[in-house]
């Protein structure tokens, strides 16, 4: 049998051993040390636009704690992008208020501008104003950020920016993780880069930065003994696993090239096979760190059904995955608002993510469209 592979795996730098052995030899083993001050010098680096960097435990720890910082709490509203990975929206419920869904456009699968408007003005008909918008960049695509922008604005909702799967990705030259009133991003194991686990939500005044640090260490007040005047969390990132973080930010970009020729090749193969697409910038104002590369079957067209390419892939041991369930069809979320036409439940029935890692190997690349050339028999 071939050896597996995967989706998106961990794919070290080669430096990161030598950060978290310093973390060993001056005992910084801790949930703070000069490791994680690093790690976010090196992102509020990386990321430019004056964005500050806080370190955390996981991604979902982040939007949870964007969500406290922006008083959302119980019974309130907040108007939530459906395509996406439950780590956007569980946090919604950590503080007692209610997802309401927006569908996806086709050609970013991003959040829809148009039915974000249309949900916010009937919210507002019925006599709730939401009291956030989170926004994702799916798979690395930037989301149409102009028109979701002048939304938040217009109606003056804060936006939380999901950049997850974008660390790397840019809209008009800008990085994603640098829009919202608050971003956050993810280090868990098969994203652009890994801390084995982590995350970081990304703030636009260093006050927000100190009081997300104060939120992630148990809300501790100024004393010497242990006070505390409200409810905090232990969600700070610790300082062995920033030091595998410092290392992977010296092989981001190249990881994102990597990932980016994954996506061309893919491009190569599906160019001349009908009814399959994959998912690609809509123009030059987009910038894709191609996280994950997808493509997109139209059955009526296609003479091989996404089943068949999945399991053909299965069947050489490579891993491939259907597209995000929507969070509106999900069992959790059965009594939940969604508007939209049903564009992301389209999305998810026909559409698949193919091995996406920077540690694909030209063996590993041949293997793969072999198997999809011979069952498109293409
Ligand atoms: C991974 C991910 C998260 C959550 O990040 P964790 O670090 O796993 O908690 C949130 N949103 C999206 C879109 C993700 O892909």
């Amino acid at each position: 049998m071939n050896s597996k592979i995967w989706l998106s795996s961990p794919h070290m730098g080669g430096t990161e051993e030598k950060y978290v052995k310093e973390a060993f030899d001056t005992n910084w083993i801790a949930p703070l040390g000069p490791n994680v001050t690093a790690f976010e010098e090196a992102l509020e680096a990386y990321l430019k636009n004056n964005v500050h960097v806080a370190c955390l435990s996981s991604g979902t720890a982040a939007i949870h704690l964007a969500l406290i910082q922006l008083n959302v709490s119980n019974g309130d509203e907040v108007l939530c992008q459906s395509f996406t990975f439950c780590g956007t929206t569980n946090p919604i419920a950590y503080v007692g208020a209610k997802p309401v869904f927006v569908d996806s456009e086709l050609d970013t699968w991003n959040m829809c501008p148009e039915q974000l408007e249309i949900a916010i003005k009937d919210r507002i008909e019925k006599g709730v104003k939401p009291k956030a918008i989170i926004l994702v960049h799916l798979y690395g695509m930037p989301a149409k950020m102009d028109q979701i922008l002048a939304i938040s604005n217009k109606y003056n909702i804060p936006l939380i920016e999901d950049a997850a799967e974008a660390l790397g990705s840019r809209y008009k030259d800008k990085e994603c993780g640098t829009f919202g009133k608050f971003s956050i991003l993810s280090f868990n194991g098969n994203k652009i880069i890994t801390t084995s686990g982590g995350g970081a939500l990304v703030t636009r005044t260093s006050e927000e930065k100190e009081k997300t640090i104060f939120y992630s260490t148990q809300a501790r007040d100024k004393a010497d003994h242990y006070q505390h005047s409200e409810i905090g969390y232990n969600y700070r990132m610790s300082n062995i696993s920033a030091g595998i973080g410092r290392g992977q930010m010296e092989v981001l970009d190249k990881h994102i090239a990597l990932r980016r020729r994954n996506n061309e090749f893919y491009k190569t193969i599906f160019k001349n096979i009908d009814g399959v697409t994959v998912l690609s910038e809509i123009s030059s104002d987009y910038y894709s760190n191609h996280w994950l590369s997808c493509i997109l079957f139209d059955p009526k067209v296609s003479k091989v059904t996404k089943d068949e390419l999945f399991n053909a892939l299965a069947k050489n041991n490579i891993e491939s995955r259907p597209l995000w369930k929507p969070m509106h069809l999900q069992p959790i979320n059965r009594s939940t608002l969604f508007y939209g036409k049903g564009n992301c439940e389209q999305l998810f029935n026909n559409g698949l993510c193919l091995p996406s890692g920077s540690n694909l190997t030209e063996n590993d690349l041949e293997r793969i469209e072999k198997t999809i050339r011979a069952t498109f028999n293409a």
